[in-house]
């Protein structure tokens, strides 16, 4: 909705791809070969690059001096017989395309805002069919005398790594708002949240001049953004801490997030039992407290959010109590582990499979935020509790992250140090102010 000035981002980004595909391995790089072959101006939708072997047999040719390409799109309640109805093609024909079977299956589930190109003579006769199934994926059904053959292509995707940065701002005081405010999906600042979920609360503890900076794949396809990969690296000041992360794929594959001393960023507790986007932004977290202390001590966290917002669980463990009372309306205790227990209040509703002694896992739905029992809005009351007494999350200690494998150490500074050396480099954190990532960059 509101348009944002991108300002000198984009020359950033621009810069640091070319530095980027120095420092990363990035598949072949296919746009030399399409641009010494440009697009005809026809309306072919094959790949450029395909060159298309029109097979017609030698009868055919003879009255063959043109074909077209008509290119269609899919629409709402379509299907193929339909499509070739309004294009004037032979049943036929269709019949003898779906005989193929498999390699055709996916043209039975097209779907609304796909692409198909037909091929076909003056005189109407189907030479080639085309299925873009995605941006990846173009089916081609050549005709081959009174049959069809079919060849599945796919479209090599090219990787580059971009960057981003921003700055929460009395303008833009949430995360959301900062990422829009730096040109970003909501797709990849979900993804970044998702990274520093265990340390920061995005819903309560976002500060004016809290900055972040991070790398992340884009994927294209003939040179156009089809979409955002993962996060490669980021860093995230949140009330003067600095929290940092770069993503690792380990020896049996599988990938993570680590801190550059090779800690995961995974931890026992996540921050907000809500997510952060549900939480009313004109929240004061004192507007609730008088309610409270007339009642009884105010002993937890109030997150704000409209009725029927998601609460989940902010680590895994046991469900102990799911019960209404006057005071917290509808509530779940959950235990974790021994210590640890965390209680949530004024649901309007539980979960279905919430009820004691089921297993919860973290970031599961257990529950609804509501205002049942005292309250007087919609909110989340939330409680942390050590060994039953109450704590505040964010300054308790915790049981410490699981750090990478001793003997897969070297291996992850090997990897991380040319992504870190980039990361810091573009967010002018300071490079040398690393010792671990310094060491272990020797050939820079
Ligand atoms: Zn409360």
């Amino acid at each position: 909705m509101e348009a944002y000035p991108k300002s000198h981002l984009k020359a950033a980004i621009m810069l640091t791809c070319v530095m980027a595909l120095i420092v990363f391995t990035l598949p072949a790089h296919q746009n030399g070969d399409l641009s010494e072959h440009p697009v005809s101006l026809d309306l072919t939708p094959v790949p450029a690059a395909e060159a298309l072997p029109v097979s017609v047999t030698e009868t055919e040719s003879l009255s063959l001096p043109s074909t077209s390409w008509k290119e269609v799109t899919v629409e709402a309640g379509d299907n193929l017989a339909l499509l070739f109805k309004r294009n004037g093609l032979r049943a036929a024909d269709l019949q003898n395309i779906l005989s193929l079977g498999e390699p055709v299956k996916a043209l039975q589930k097209i779907l609304p805002g796909q692409t198909l190109g037909f091929q076909t003579t003056s005189n109407g006769r189907l030479i080639a069919v085309s299925y873009k199934k995605n941006a990846f994926d173009t089916l081609l059904i050549q005709r081959e005398g009174e049959k069809f053959h079919a060849d599945w292509q796919s479209a090599t995707p090219e990787k580059i790594i971009a960057y981003a940065s921003a700055e929460i701002t009395r303008e833009r005081p949430s995360l959301y708002h900062a990422g829009k405010g730096a040109g970003l999906s909501d797709n990849v600042i979900m993804k970044l949240a998702n990274i520093f979920q265990w340390d920061i609360s995005f819903a309560l503890d976002l500060r004016e001049g809290d900055h972040f900076s991070f790398m992340y794949e884009e994927i294209y396809v003939d040179g156009e953004l089809v979409k955002e990969g993962d996060i490669v690296a980021a860093t995230f000041r949140n009330m003067g801490k600095k929290h940092e992360a770069v993503r690792y794929t380990d020896i049996t594959g599988r990938s993570d997030y680590y801190t550059p001393d090779g800690m995961s960023m995974r931890k026992a507790f996540i921050r907000d039992p809500v997510h952060f986007t549900h939480i009313s932004s004109s929240f004061n977290p004192n507007r609730l407290h008088p309610i409270h202390k007339r009642v009884m001590p105010h002993r937890g966290i109030d997150y704000a959010a409209r009725k029927g917002t998601p609460v989940v669980a902010s680590g895994d463990g046991k469900v102990t109590i799911r019960r209404q009372n006057d005071a917290s309306g509808k509530y779940v205790v959950i235990q974790h582990g021994e210590q640890y227990t965390t209680k949530y209040l004024h649901l309007s509703a539980f979960a279905n499979d919430i009820k004691p002694g089921a297993n919860v896992n973290q970031g599961q739905t257990i529950g609804y935020v509501g205002s049942t029992g005292w309250a007087t809005a919609p909110h989340l009351h939330y409680e942390f509790l050590v060994n039953g007494v109450h704590r505040n999350p964010k300054t308790v200690k915790l049981p410490k992250a699981l750090p990478i494998a001793t003997d897969e150490l070297q291996r992850f500074k090997t990897s991380i140090s040319p992504v870190l050396a980039q990361l810091y480099s573009i967010s002018g954190s300071g490079y040398a102010s690393r010792g671990a990532a310094e060491n272990s960059t020797g050939g820079e």
